[in-house]
């Protein structure tokens, strides 16, 4: 499910204040346009509503980018974020996403683990280079299946 929140933004441009809805979470199998936003590094940017004004500028807000069909999430925190400790109170110290035990084990068995590891950056950008990278994969990468066998290692 995508979350979409509501912010108001004061235009440093024109100085006028107004509400603008950011997404703090995109599923991109939900809502697939969402994807093409990060990718042409459209999400979240701030376009000033006022006549005459033509201000734009991203806004820095962390957003959690879940793609169910390959299975991953990205997470890009914001500036202000990392330095707040209130950021982390889901996060364990191994900055692994806190969550209920028996969701955690129903994660487990659905192959919905990875939610919880989110592949973590700092710039919208990586996010972008990240998605990328995971369509390489998916494209040119192996099965897991396909590993190598472990038949002739040494033992430990
Ligand atoms: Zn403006």
């Amino acid at each position: 499910m995508s979350m979409l929140q509501t912010v108001e933004v004061t235009c440093p441009e024109c100085s006028v204040t107004q509400k603008m809805s950011v997404w703090t979470s995109v599923n991109v199998k939900a809502d697939p346009h969402l994807r093409d936003e990060v990718l042409e590094q459209r999400l979240n940017v701030f376009s000033c509503g006022q006549q005459g004004c033509d201000y734009r500028c991203p806004l820095d807000i962390s957003v959690l980018y879940h793609d169910m069909d390959g299975k991953f999430c990205v997470q890009y925190v914001a500036k202000e974020d990392m330095k707040n400790p209130n950021y982390y109170r889901h996060l364990s110290k191994q900055g692994v996403v806190m969550v209920p035990h028996l969701a955690a084990q129903m994660m487990e068995k659905t192959g919905g683990h990875y939610i919880r590891r989110p592949h973590h950056v700092f710039s919208m950008k990586e996010m972008l280079l990240y998605i990328l990278f995971r369509q390489f994969c998916e494209a040119y990468g192996r099965d897991a299946g396909d590993e190598p066998s472990d038949d002739g290692a040494e033992g430990g």
